[in-house]
């Protein structure tokens, strides 16, 4: 059997594939950096020599904290062929070949883990390469360089020890920046840093290029585990056991002299998705010097007067990349003498913004289709494109009320309001503990930054540039961003910071505007964008309409919302919460006259009407009556007619009915104008009477208060009202007296708003609306339920058309939201012409949580210590709830197959909850007008994703 290959050659891509079987397990097992790298090669792009030790090995490292057997001679084996490849040797005075040792896992994580570069250099490769470049200066500010991040790095010495020799030496010999220390300087700081190593650990810096190597891999693979990449893929939803690979680069520099250079670049702005090349390159430097934003950057255009042959050349190679992987590029590339390389190339992290334009504009020029475009978007970069912003006037204000306060790059689009904290550890604290909104405020952030920033609603940084870490973060995870305030000084001893003549205090409010790069004092309005004029996404949200089986409907009560959820894109109203009007303030006092009479009142209307039932059907109980009963019955109800003509409570019943009617009428019209030629849902009364009452306990307490002080006036009223609240109290009142129950206990109330919602309708069908109302029913858990109810209004229904002259096709239907009704629901589709899943009851009665009190007390300890894998009123249950929704649409469909099944619990707008909504059947999901955006995504991603 041969033996394992942990070790590939940035040549031997197509042996990787053979092993991987495509190329997503070619990215597995070399990791994203390094399955570049070898993809360059194949196709051409000059990429420096080099290998790749892959991620199996880092998953075999992690166990027993040995390389596996064969990796090691495998490595030195393939440093070989570079050697051959390169014409240079490892550790070679004559010819010295120098390497980077770079990590690169599957998923990129920028800047979490860790990378040596120049390996290869001691004290007798320096001075080989010292004659061979006659450039000692250059070969000594390596060298130290490698002793720094090797020290900090693999032998775990503080970077600060590096740093504080380097600017005590700066200072003693006044000099004011890195370039201006020549070669003997850099050369002592070579022996001053030595010093250090030995000083901290107690032996030397190794000076065999191979146990540098080694060290240098393993540190990378122990770099998997750091706190700081624990963190990163906890919040990027990184699998924890996918290891790291490490990539062995043959170095080359740009810092070389006036014809090296380095740079990074995106193939198209990451801010915007313009397309046009957008980056930064510094010429006779490193790498890092660009990344760690320490020497001013140049714009990548300018890379054209500099050095046009090469410019030329690399627009090329960008050209060729975006169209080999067909996606925008995030390159890192060096120029070294004249010849340009390419280290690395990945997808580059992007805004919301610029995702959206990005995949738009890749599909129109024809380079991915529809498809890939709609599934290149996350749901929640829609979300982010709905964020808050300020708008021009607000900020125009703010400056002329002197608030402008600092400004800087761009970084990260979207608003955000906050208190200031200089650190990442209070920031995170005072987010997380105190619940405060943060902005994080650094000179510039570093990978152990990261929990600070996400837990922050905006970062400002005094340095670095568009693609410094802060950034990169910032953009990938949606926080607004602005970096590089240069003039902006922060004080991190007395925690504050100045800028444009003012101070900020640790605790005080600022406003960010990430889009424009703008910090601001104090706390200015946010604003929500308008989606119209989002062209790009109005354009992928069409194509996902066309892809999506399911429909995006919403849950809107009032007609403005209805509009938004239209111009958002929904397809329909899936729920119209009718109670909510009854809290508008002018109705309240009808809602409650209803409420303190309806026992009374309602018991008299439904005595007379049992009693015109038995004369109506000549039969009593199912058997015919006789003569004799008859004249009874007549005269009993004559004598019951009397009484609740005269009875005060009917009459005050009645009219605050009617006063009601009126109002909800309009309310109803104005959503079938509004949604004119859609289909409108809208659900009886459902909660409870007593929300609509004052709270029992207030009451109480004012009722007997009273009483000590002796006081009368209003007492009486106060007492009936205390007295209505207290019959009205159930121990468990989310299972009590509401729904469809209370549509069977005080049937008048139903009836009214059924009335309300035809008559609207009739109107608007008269005006020349295309009306489709659907009466919803909410909370059977009994077919006898339905069947006493619906019968009985969808006659009313039919008596106002008659009454109008009008017809329109309309449906009464159910929610499915207590278990019982998705168990029986092949009985209840007899009746139901269409099922809406109420998840929110129905989570809460399948698992048997109060969905007003699980979250505040348990529930979030229960997702924290793993005991459930997600809160189940946010994402579908698939498993429990998810399998009575199963039962509910297969019985439901045998009996009535056209039945419209949707869903108006808030899983509407989960991506996984729509998903399974997909699988399941259902017609439509509905959710908040906010959400409709996002789930018109998601539900054509379901469709790609299963179909
Ligand atoms: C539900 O239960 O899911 C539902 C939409 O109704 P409500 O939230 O109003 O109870
Ligand atoms: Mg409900």
């Amino acid at each position: 059997m041969s033996e394992k290959k942990w070790v590939y050659l940035f040549n031997e891509v197509e042996q990787a594939e053979k092993y991987a079987g495509n190329w997503d397990g070619v990215r597995t097992v070399l990791g994203g950096k390094g399955a570049n790298l070898a993809e360059m090669t194949r196709i051409g792009v000059p990429v420096p020599p080099g290998f790749t030790i892959t991620t199996e090995a880092c998953i075999a490292y992690q166990d027993d904290q040995t390389f596996p057997e064969g990796m090691w001679q495998q490595a030195l084996d393939s440093m070989k062929v570079v050697e051959e490849q390169t014409g240079k040797k490892f550790g070679d005075p004559g010819n010295p070949l120098l390497v980077s040792c770079r990590s690169g896992a599957k998923m990129s994580m920028p800047g979490m883990m860790d990378t040596v570069l120049n390996l290869g250099l001691n004290d007798e490769t320096a001075e080989g390469m010292v004659k061979l470049t006659e450039n000692e200066r250059f070969v000594y500010d390596s060298y130290r360089r490698l002793i720094q991040m090797f020290g900090s790095v693999v032998l775990g010495i503080s970077d600060e020890a590096f740093e504080e020799v380097l600017d005590d030496y700066k200072k003693e010999k006044g000099f004011e920046s890195d370039t201006d220390l020549e070669a003997a300087d850099w050369k002592e700081l070579t022996k001053q840093f030595k010093a250090v190593v030995k000083e901290a650990k107690g032996y030397d810096f190794p000076q065999d290029p191979v146990k540098q190597l080694e060290l240098a891999t393993k540190a990378v693979f122990e770099s998997w585990n750091a706190k700081r990449a624990i963190d990163y893929r906890r919040r990027a939803n990184i699998p924890d056991d996918l290891g790291t690979a490490v990539n062995i680069v043959t170095m080359v520099f740009g810092n070389m002299g006036w014809d090296s250079g380095t740079g990074v670049a995106f193939t198209r702005d990451p801010g915007n998705g313009e397309k046009i090349l957008y980056g930064e390159f510094l010429m006779n430097a490193q790498g890092e010097d660009v990344v760690a934003g320490i020497r001013n950057t140049k714009p990548i255009r300018e890379m054209k007067e500099e050095t046009p042959v090469v410019y030329d050349q690399f627009q090329e190679i960008t050209k060729k990349l975006e169209k080999h992987y067909n996606d925008m590029q995030d390159v890192e590339f060096t120029i070294e003498n004249g010849k340009l390389w390419m280290l690395q190339t990945r997808s580059g992290k992007r805004t919301a913004k610029a995702a959206i334009k990005i995949v738009v504009d890749m599909a129109n020029e024809g380079l991915i289709d529809k498809e890939t475009a709609v599934m290149r978007v996350e749901p929640e970069q829609v979300d982010q494109m709905l964020h808050p912003q300020f708008d021009l006037e607000t900020m125009q204000a703010a400056r002329e009320a002197g608030k402008l306060f600092a400004s800087g790059v761009n970084a990260s689009p979207g608003a955000a309001v906050g208190q200031v904290y200089f650190d990442a550890d209070t920031a995170e604290k005072m987010a997380q503990e105190k619940g405060q909104d943060v902005i994080m405020v650094r000179p510039f952030t570093k990978p152990d930054d990261v929990h600070g920033m996400l837990a922050s609603k905006g970062i400002l940084t005094s340095e670095g540039g568009a693609t410094s870490h802060a950034a990169v973060v910032a953009r990938q995870f949606g926080v607004p961003c602005v970096v590089g305030a240069s003039m902006m000084s922060i004080d991190s001893n007395k925690r504050e910071m100045t800028s444009n003549g003012k101070t900020v205090k640790e605790g005080d409010w600022i406003s960010l505007d990430g889009s424009t790069g703008v910090a601001y004092l104090g706390k200015l309005d946010l604003t929500t964008p308008d989606l119209e004029e989002q062209e790009e996404l109005m354009t992928l949200l069409s194509w996902a309409d066309e892809i999506a089986r399911l429909e995006v409907w919403a849950n809107a009560d009032y007609p403005k919302d209805a509009q938004r959820a239209r111009t958002f894109g929904a397809k329909g109203i899936g729920l119209c919460r009718t109670e909510h009007m009854f809290f508008e303030e002018e109705r309240l006092p009808y809602v409650q006259e209803m409420i303190l009479n309806a026992e009374e009142a309602q018991n008299m209307i439904n005595n007379v009407e049992r009693l015109e039932g038995f004369i109506e059907s000549g039969k009593i109980d199912g058997r015919a009556m006789t003569d004799e009963t008859r004249k009874n019955i007549e005269a009993e109800l004559m004598e019951s007619k009397k009484g609740m003509e005269k009875a005060a409570a009917v009459k005050a019943y009645k009219s605050a009915l009617e006063n009601l009617l009126p109002s909800q009428r309009s309310d109803f019209y104005g959503l079938f104008e509004v949604m004119d030629g859609l289909p409108v849902i809208i659900r009886l009364i459902d909660p409870p009477l007593h929300e609509f009452l004052p709270s029992q306990e207030e009451l109480l307490v004012e009722v007997t208060q009273m009483r000590t002080k002796g006081e009368t006036e209003g007492l009486e009223e106060k007492e009936i009202l205390l007295n209505a609240v207290n019959k009205l109290h159930e121990s468990n009142p989310m299972m009590g007296l509401r729904g469809i129950r209370l549509g069977i206990v005080y049937p008048d109330i139903m009836r009214m708003q059924v009335r309300a919602i035809f008559e609207a309708a009739s109107d608007a069908a008269k005006k020349g609306f295309e009306v489709h109302p659907e009466i919803m029913i909410p909370l059977t858990g009994h077919i006898n339920e339905l069947t006493h109810v619906q019968p009985e209004l969808e006659a009313i229904g039919k008596t106002v058309m008659s009454e109008k002259g009008v017809e329109f096709d309309y449906k009464f239907g159910t929610m499915i939201e207590i278990p019982r009704a998705a168990l029986t629901a092949g009985e209840i589709a007899g009746v139901a012409e269409f099922f809406s899943f109420g998840t929110n009851d129905l989570t809460q009665m399948a698992f048997g949580y109060s969905r007003d009190d699980a979250e505040r007390n348990f529930l979030i300890t229960y997702v924290d210590e793993g005991i459930l894998p997600e809160n189940p009123f946010q994402v579908l249950d698939r498993k429990g709830v998810g399998r009575l929704m199963e039962i509910a649409v297969s019985e439901g469909r045998k009996v009535r197959p056209d039945l419209e099944v949707g869903i108006c619990g808030e899983h509407g707008g989960d991506p996984s909850s729509i998903e399974f909504c997909h699988l399941v059947g259902n017609n439509y999901v509905s959710c908040s007008p906010f959400r409709v955006p996002v789930a018109r995504l998601a539900a054509a991603q379901a469709k790609i994703n299963n179909d």
